[in-house]
């Protein structure tokens, strides 16, 4: 595939999507699985296309948001579990046996309810309990654990295949981290019962959070994409994770304004570019960092080009990736857009072209 005529466009290296996985995978605990976060279109990755690189990268199981991503998930994999994080509305729960789903249950209610339509069907559903060890969002709430768990682990009709628990502020928090780790922990010593898996590392908690007994599988987001949730830059430094996606889009016109040499670009916030940069955001033109010009347009921006000498239409800016040895994270782009990464990920909408590079 080319991009030569995008006007602006990604470029996903699945290369390096796989390599980071299988490093992820190689320095899991034996023994531990690996569920591959791929909510969200693979956190804007492409996710139908990338499921090949995460199976070859060593993922052993899938986690969705919801069941539409599960169904898509399903038509590529069929032999992995599919978790689905987000709790699953009464309507859509026939659908889990279409999809061949694991849901989330959060309560007794739900677990009944999930088990009612498996015996009319003749089946025994897998799911996995969701605790809230502090989150407050869906989950089990870990102070009821004691009443309602075990009511959970007798009803007839489901088998519970794990329990897991959601870190609220894994990379701000770390005192409330530990101690929602330590709860899961208890609960899943308490109740737990062998081959189920017991997990609640994301990719923040990794970097300090030792993966030890009961847990046994980590949910791997962020990092998958080659990407660090610390503003820090630090930790993680044994994966060498390597940025998946690049962000461009091609010079339309260049021109002279008030003494300077500008370029119009063709992306704006239909594009995803947000209409609030900061002062200090760059775009990299001719292999070189240059600011931006006034407000972003629906469809298009100006940048000066003063200091990039010969820039000319048709040429690639790059508002995230590298050109000419220089390079634009990320995260680099995120703080200069006062979003944070996982946001910056999923805001590229369906107008930019997506080029895979294989
Ligand atoms: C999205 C999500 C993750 C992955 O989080 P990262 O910070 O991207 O690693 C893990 N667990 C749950 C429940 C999630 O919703």
């Amino acid at each position: 595939m080319k991009s030569d005529n995008y006007r602006s466009w990604i470029e996903v290296d699945f290369g390096r999507l796989e390599s980071n996985v299988s490093k992820i995978k190689a320095s899991l605990p034996a023994g531990v699985k690996y569920i591959a976060v791929v909510k969200a279109d693979a956190y804007g990755h492409c996710m139908p296309q990338a499921l090949m690189r995460f199976l070859r990268g060593g993922a052993d199981l899938f986690a969705v948001a919801n069941l539409y991503e599960a169904s898509r998930v399903r038509e590529i994999v069929s032999d992995r579990q599919v978790l689905v994080l987000s709790p699953i509305l009464a309507e859509e729960r026939p659908l889990v046996f279409d999809y061949a789903a694991t849901p989330a249950v959060s309560s007794l209610q739900e677990a009944e309810a999930f088990a009612k339509l498996a015996r009319a069907r003749g089946k025994i559903l897998g799911v996995q309990i969701k605790v809230d060890t502090g989150m407050g969002r869906a989950g089990v709430w870990h102070e009821e654990a004691e009443e309602v768990i075990p009511k959970i682990l007798s009803v007839d009709g489901i088998r519970v295949d794990g329990m897991f628990s959601h870190l609220s502020s894994a990379d701000s928090d770390r005192n409330f981290t530990e101690k929602q780790c330590d709860i899961l922990k208890q609960i899943a010593l308490k109740y737990g019962k062998a081959g189920m898996l017991f997990h609640i590392h994301n990719s923040a908690a990794m970097r300090y959070i030792p993966i030890s007994y009961p847990f046994n599988a980590v949910r791997m987001g962020l990092i998958q994409y080659g990407i660090n949730p610390y503003d820090d830059g630090g930790g993680y430094a044994d994966l060498k994770l390597q940025p998946v996606l690049e962000f461009k889009a091609r010079v339309l016109a260049v021109g002279e304004r008030d003494g300077l040499k500008i370029a119009t670009v063709g992306a704006g916030y239909a594009d995803g570019v947000p209409s609030g940069f900061t002062e200090s955001a760059r775009v990299l033109a001719g292999g070189v960092r240059c600011p931006i010009l006034g407000p972003v347009g629906l469809d298009e921006m100006t940048i000066s080009i003063s200091g990039a000498g010969d820039v000319k239409v048709g040429d690639p800016v790059t508002f995230i990736g590298s050109q000419d040895g220089s390079e634009i994270s990320l995260s680099d782009y995120s703080r200069w857009t006062r979003r944070i990464p996982w946001e910056t990920m999923v805001a590229i909408p369906r107008r930019v072209n997506r080029l895979l590079k294989y």
